[in-house]
């Protein structure tokens, strides 16, 4: 079996790489791991071959010691990978594609997935409904800071790049499809149209982590202003600027 190294969380302010298993398609215990996902099967699953990935302004909360996190719990939820194993019951993904994975694990047949609230899927949490890839209270799945990390639900989750020559040029921009870009735009768009939950004198808020890219999101929504906890941010013709 092949090797795997991730980057683990150790205590308040230290990370290291650490040797990990290479993943399985049978959930393993391990730190962080909710003891009901133990032995669970995932033939629905692929592993990938991660190719680019991000450090979150989420993982920080986690790296300062300001959570339960446990030692070793390998971070990671903002993936981009090449499939390099599929489980047997995985039916549109190949091994070879090229994938977005983005940050919110989902099953795609409860029923909230089918709401397309796939944020507080039913399946993948025993302790609640929700869960991301490395990180603390989120049923344990590990972290994509890694070589190889599995991803349960393949053909649901993974965003194939049709052009994967065309996808490597850019690869590092694309990692943003993961998380921090679809997060600052689903703000930006919830924000435009909800203009009457809202109201009209009420600015449409962000917060610090995805307050960088809600801007382009806003130009392309046509918001005109953002507010974020650290600073005003108004978009004009699609030139952000800061105040
Ligand atoms: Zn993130
Ligand atoms: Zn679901």
């Amino acid at each position: 079996m092949e090797g795997n190294k991730a980057v683990a969380y150790k205590g308040p302010g230290k990370v290291e790489i650490i040797d990990i298993d290479y993943p399985g398609f049978e959930l393993k215990d391990g730190p962080g791991v909710n003891p009901a996902n133990v032995g669970r099967s995932v033939r629905h699953g692929a592993i990938l071959k991660t190719v680019a990935t991000n450090i979150c302004g989420s993982d920080q909360h986690m790296v300062r010691g300001r959570t339960t996190a446990p030692p070793d719990l390998v971070l990671g939820h903002e993936i981009t990978g090449e499939v390099v194993e599929v489980g047997p019951d995985v039916e549109f993904i190949r091994v070879g594609d090229l994938c977005s994975v983005p940050f919110n694990i989902a099953c795609g047949r409860c029923r909230n997935c089918k709401e397309r609230k796939t944020g507080i899927c039913l399946n993948v949490n025993p302790d609640r409904p929700g869960s991301a890839y490395g990180y603390v209270d989120m049923g344990g799945w590990v972290g994509g800071q890694a070589n190889y990390v599995l991803v349960p639900y393949a053909d649901w989750n993974l965003l194939k790049f049709p052009d994967k020559d065309q996808a490597m040029e850019k690869i590092l921009d694309l990692a943003m499809l993961s998380d921090i870009f679809p997060t600052g735009y689903h703000g930006a768009v919830s924000a435009a149209e909800s203009p009457r939950r809202i109201g009209p004198s009420v600015t449409p808020r962000c917060y610090p982590r995805p307050h960088a890219v809600a801007v382009r999101p806003a130009a392309v929504t046509g918001l005109n202003e953002v507010v974020c906890e650290s600073a005003r941010v108004s978009v004009i013709h699609g030139s952000p600027g800061v105040a």
